[in-house]
């Protein structure tokens, strides 16, 4: 079983608009409204291509059943764990070609929230191969919390993917409890190294043997249409994939660490983990919707792309 855990989800709000009218009324007819957060996009994907996930995290309020509701409806296992308040809106204003957004920070986790969390955390990964931790940590819990988590999974010897940004992933790669597998973007891995990554193999590879990274056995650094580049040990990749037309890019990473997660719970070989991961990012892309991929696509696509070492 592959869990995914997701500590702040949200639901997703988009309102199309033609024209945003300041300190006026505003009519929306086109609205949608999604279980959000990037581990439950994770956990979509990974339905999608049959594995066995069970989604966690925190999970509370009204908005908080919604969202199980709509896992439910999907057919996903759930298993997240209560909290007091309620979980968090992310609204997305599409007008005139722009996007607003307003986020809410979402709730602050009491320090018994996040202890009760560990101990359901603790018992729920008894019966997992893999766990995925996707996105940020809520207010109210320590700057450790994912360190915490990822110490009970390495004492456990369950394979843990993180896919976080800026202060949650530098704590992670300076500290002593390290995930196997990490996915930065081209603009992450220059955030926590501190300096601009040019978009080439020469630099990216220099960029992956910094000592900040040596206890890490996964490495995959997506760059969006360009593919990615790999280290697994000491070994480089480089996967190049196809010229495809792209509806919406948005959750392509999460779709990535769902196909990573999958083949690393099925044993595959290198080569098959990067084609996977690489093969949903690109079909989600292709859709209008995040966290959606048309498997009807996934032989054709793995067929089109190639994983070289360098
Ligand atoms: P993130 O969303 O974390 O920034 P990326 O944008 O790098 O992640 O996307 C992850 C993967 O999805 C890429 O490595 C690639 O395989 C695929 N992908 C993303 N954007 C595109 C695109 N425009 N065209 C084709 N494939 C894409």
């Amino acid at each position: 079983m592959i869990v995914t855990i997701t500590m702040n989800p949200s639901i997703d709000v988009s309102y199309q608009l033609d024209s945003l009218k300041i300190d006026s009324i505003n009519r929306v007819a086109k609205t949608s409204k999604t279980a959000g957060g990037k581990g439950l996009n994770v956990t979509r994907v990974l339905k999608q291509i049959g594995a066995d996930v069970t989604a966690s995290g925190l999970m509370g309020g009204f908005l908080g059943e919604q969202i199980k509701k709509e896992l439910n409806t999907l057919n996903v296992k759930h298993a997240f764990s209560p909290i007091n308040d309620e979980i968090r809106n992310c609204i997305a204003i599409l007008h005139e070609g722009k996007q607003t957004e307003i986020l809410e920070s979402g709730p602050v986790i009491s320090l018994q929230e996040g202890n009760q969390f560990l101990k359901h955390f603790e018992q729920l990964i008894q019966q997992a191969s893999v766990v995925s931790f996707s996105g940020s940590l809520p207010l109210g819990l320590p700057k450790n919390f994912y360190a915490e988590m990822i110490k009970i999974c390495n004492s456990k010897n369950k394979d843990v993917l993180l896919d976080c940004s800026g202060e949650g992933l530098k704590r992670i790669l300076n500290g002593s409890e390290k995930p196997l597998l990490i996915k930065p973007n081209i603009e992450e891995l220059s955030s926590v190294l501190g300096r601009k990554i040019m978009n080439d193999l020469a630099a990216i590879k220099a960029a992956l043997m910094s000592p900040l990274f040596s206890d890490i056995e996964w490495i995959v650094v997506s760059m969006g249409s360009q593919g990615a580049v790999a280290k697994h040990k000491d070994t480089f990749y480089k996967v190049v994939i196809p010229k495809v037309e792209v509806k919406n890019p948005v959750g392509s990473g999460d779709a990535t660490v769902a196909g990573l997660a999958f083949g690393l719970s099925e044993g595959k070989s290198d080569e098959e983990i990067l084609k996977i991961g690489n093969a949903l990012g690109i079909l989600n892309a292709q859709e209008a919707m995040t966290g959606y991929v048309d498997m009807t696509k996934f032989e054709k696509t793995m067929d089109q792309i190639e994983v070289l070492t360098f």
